[in-house]
Formats: structure tokens, C-alpha cells, sequence
């Protein structure tokens, strides 16, 4: 396969493109061929997938990992006159899926190593309006709110996982989304398995499943009463168009058989950027353990990141910014807090190109285009602060 850097077109649609392994295509047919486009039993079969890989006993699929998040919130009763407390560096659905409830943020800010919340800095944001925490398992990385779990629980906030970018990562010894929190997972476009668009909620209890699937089902449960058997569904409750039509779990379907090889492939190439980027000065790796995640982003820190991403843009490399403070965006500055540590990463964080269409050259010319932006832009190595 040829090299795209140089390329700006190639390498923007690849770095948007879901990678394919050959058989979604007829996946899909298929489902067309059936008539049947909704939540079906197809859909069912991914729940079950899921389910099964991460050994929970209910996943509940729905379109996104926005209204994954939206309606796990829903499930336990968010809502107006309520804060959620989340990190400010998160992609801005968390936030909107928050506010989808009537609640309001309560940003919280992070550790500058991890990009991630602790567990001190969470105690630090709550308040008695708090019920509860939606820690971002940002790039991958596992968030461990082991030691304040119990105070949580006993001033009943609840944690909310955004797993957006860490489904296949772990806690320990089990995999995320099997630890016993509420987790929601994202399988849009580029997330490490995808739907085309889709996510699901891991719910704690039974009941929880049951109230998302009612949630996700415009309120309505099917009914084999007498009472409505003309209709044959009740509504009985608020409900949205949230389901997984089974076009898109077809599609995540088709991709499971080759999660592995997904996870082999992302955890070889964030090892070969941190090969080369070691040799680099002036930049920082954001670190994740490659054996504990599934590496989702690639992301360094650097001093003059404005000069050197648009460097990098001219030269046709497919550097991105992931992400822009929430709080400092123009829709959210009403929950406008001091967060200095989101607010520098904010300022220095530049992501690479990071896909499974990579080769280790790609991530070698990269490095390559990286270090003469820092030569060009006069950036000044940071003593003891390059990558770990
Ligand atoms: C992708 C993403 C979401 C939202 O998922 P969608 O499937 O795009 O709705 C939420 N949070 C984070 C951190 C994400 O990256």
C-alpha cells in the first residue's frame, strides 16, 4: 500500500474512516435482504456478542455512545436540579448527554499524566447536588475510583463510565465494562469496533436493563396482555428513538471475529510511535500501558502545539486536536470553572495520525514530519519532560 503522508485528501478520509475487514459489506446485504431495518434479532445477536466477550449478563445496544450515555444517565434518574461531575477534556457528546437530561456539569479537572480524573480530584468536585461521576477512560486508559466508591455510594452518586474509547481495555483483570459501574461504549466510525454508528450500556441490575430497552423503545413495551391486544404495545413511560437498527449491528457483528487481531494491530503500532517519538525532544507521549488498553489515541504534548500543528497540516500529515476544553466552549461557559491542568493540555495536546491503515513507515515519516515542525517552529526541549 502506498504511503499517504503528503497526501492531505487520503490521509483525511482515512483518518475518518472506519477500518473494514472485508465482510461488513454482505453483512449488511443481508440484513437488507430481510426487509426487516429496526432493532431486530440481528441487533440482539450483537447485545449477546458483547455481552458475551466482556462476560456481563446484559448489554443493551442503542444508536450512539451519545444516547448510550444519555439514557444510562436517564436509567438512574438524572435530571433537572442535578450536577454530574465530568472531566472538562472529553469530546463534547458527554457533556451534551448530560445536559439531554436537564442536569448540569460539574467540569473536574485532570492529571496532567493521564489526562484522566482521580480519584482526589473527583472528591474535590462534588457537591451535594452531585449524583454522580462520569469519568472518561480518555485514549484507553482504565480510571480507578476504587477508594471512594463507598463515600460515593453513601451520598448516592453513582459512576457512569465513558468508555467511548476503551471498549477491549482493562480494570485489573477484567475487562472494562465487566467491573460491576454503569458503562457506556461508542461504536461510531473510528472508535475500536464499529457500527458505523452504535453503542451500548453495560446497566448494574436487571432492572436497569429493563429501563433502558423501554427508554431506547420511545417508552413502549411490547405486550402480550389482553388489555391491548389490538395495538400490541403499551407506553408506559418517557422514551426516545435510541435503538440499534440490526443494518448497523451487522456491521459490529462482522468486525468481532477480528477484535483481536484490531487489538494486536492498535497495541504493535502505539509501540512503534513510542520507538520514535523517544528519539524526539521537546515532546511529550501521553502514556498508556499497550497490554491493559487497546490504544485508541495517539497524543503528545508540546510547548508551541499551534505552530507545530499547523506546520503539520501544511506538510499534509492528518494531526488533529482531541480536544478543546468543554469549558472554555462558548455553549458550556455557564459551568465555567478554573481547571489549569485541562486548560494546559488543552493548549499543547496534538493528536497523530493513529488507524489501523498505519504502517510503521506512515508512523516513522510522521515522527520524521513531527520532529522538523519542532526544528522549524524554534520549539525548546523541556528537560525531563519527554515521553516516559
Ligand atoms: C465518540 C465519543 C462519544 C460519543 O459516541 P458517539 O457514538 O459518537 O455518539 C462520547 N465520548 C467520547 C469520549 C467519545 O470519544
Amino acid at each position: 500500500m502506498t504511503t499517504h503522508i503528503g497526501s492531505p485528501a487520503a490521509d483525511a478520509r482515512r483518518n475518518a474512516s472506519p477500518y473494514l475487514y472485508g465482510q461488513e459489506a454482505a453483512a449488511v446485504a443481508r440484513v437488507l435482504e430481510t426487509g426487516q431495518y429496526g432493532h431486530t434479532e440481528v441487533t440482539e445477536e450483537f447485545e449477546g456478542r458483547v455481552a458475551e466477550f466482556l462476560n456481563v449478563r446484559d448489554a443493551v445496544a442503542v444508536m450512539s455512545g451519545t444516547a448510550a450515555l444519555h439514557t444510562a444517565l436517564l436509567a438512574i434518574g438524572i435530571g433537572p436540579g442535578h450536577e454530574v461531575v465530568v472531566p472538562s477534556m472529553t469530546f463534547c457528546a458527554t457533556v451534551q448527554a448530560i445536559l439531554a437530561t436537564g442536569a448540569t456539569p460539574r467540569f473536574v479537572d485532570i492529571d496532567p499524566a493521564t489526562l484522566c480524573v482521580t480519584d482526589q480530584l473527583v472528591m474535590d468536585a462534588v457537591t451535594d447536588r452531585s449524583r454522580a461521576v462520569l469519568p472518561v477512560l480518555f485514549g484507553g486508559r482504565p480510571v480507578d475510583l476504587t477508594r471512594i466508591r463507598k463515600e460515593l455510594a453513601s451520598r448516592d452518586i453513582v459512576i457512569v463510565e465513558d468508555a467511548a474509547h476503551a471498549f477491549g481495555s482493562s480494570h485489573g483483570p477484567r475487562l472494562v465494562g465487566a467491573t460491576g459501574d454503569l458503562t457506556c461504549f461508542s461504536f461510531g466510525p473510528v472508535k475500536n469496533l464499529t457500527c458505523g454508528q452504535g453503542g451500548i450500556v453495560i446497566p448494574r441490575t436487571r432492572d436497569e436493563a429493563d429501563t433502558i430497552r423501554r427508554i431506547r423503545m420511545l417508552g413502549v413495551v411490547r405486550s402480550q396482555g389482553e388489555r391491548d391486544r389490538t395495538t400490541g404495545y403499551q407506553v408506559e413511560g418517557y422514551g426516545l428513538r435510541y435503538q440499534m437498527s440490526g443494518i448497523n449491528a451487522a456491521i459490529g457483528l462482522a468486525q468481532f471475529p477480528h477484535f483481536e487481531d484490531t487489538t494486536r494491530t492498535r497495541r504493535r503500532l502505539w509501540r512503534a510511535y513510542r520507538r520514535a517519538l523517544a528519539a524526539l525532544d521537546g515532546v511529550r507521549l501521553v502514556d498508556v500501558d499497550p497490554d491493559r488498553s487497546v490504544p485508541h489515541l495517539c497524543q503528545v504534548l508540546i510547548p508551541n502545539r499551534d505552530e507545530v500543528h499547523a506546520q503539520m497540516k501544511a506538510s499534509g500529515v492528518g494531526v488533529g486536536i482531541h480536544y478543546a476544553p468543554n469549558h472554555l466552549q462558548p455553549a458550556f461557559a455557564r459551568w465555567r470553572r478554573n481547571l489549569p491542568a485541562t486548560e494546559q493540555a488543552g493548549a499543547e495536546i496534538l493528536t497523530l495520525p493513529f488507524h489501523q491503515y498505519l504502517t510503521e513507515a506512515d508512523i516513522d515519516q510522521v515522527v520524521t514530519a513531527l520532529g522538523q515542525a519542532l526544528t522549524e517552529t524554534g520549539a525548546t526541549p523541556r528537560a525531563g519532560r519527554s515521553q516516559q
